[in-house]
């Protein structure tokens, strides 16, 4: 039994390779500390301070002011990337997900 859950563990540290190191920014390698936030993501993780770097980068980038907020990520995209069905704005990104969901479900 004892090995048993041994080798359950193994397989879901292999699946999740996570679990295995400390949590470390992938950017800068600063360790999850006091004052230190991390957001994680898909087997990544990146420190308050390179999620900001990163912001700064993409911000000239960034929907304008006059960007349409969708109703379902509440996220403000471009014009563009935004249409409504009977008032009911929804992003290009959460429409392939709607898809994706009515696809399975059926
Ligand atoms: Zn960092
Ligand atoms: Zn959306």
């Amino acid at each position: 039994m004892r090995s048993r859950s041994g080798m359950a563990r193994r397989i879901a540290a292999g699946f999740l390779p996570a679990l295995r190191r400390i949590a470390q920014c992938r950017s800068c390698g600063r360790a999850k500390a006091g004052g230190v936030h991390l957001v994680a993501g898909p087997n990544v993780y990146l420190c308050d301070r390179c999620v900001q770097l990163a912001a700064r980068q993409l911000a000239p980038r960034r929907p304008a002011a006059d960007a349409v907020q969708c109703r379902f990520c509440r996220q403000l995209r471009a014009e563009v990337d935004v249409t409504a069905v009977g008032g009911v704005a929804v992003c290009a990104d959460c429409l392939g997900l709607m898809e994706t969901m009515l696809a399975e479900a059926s």
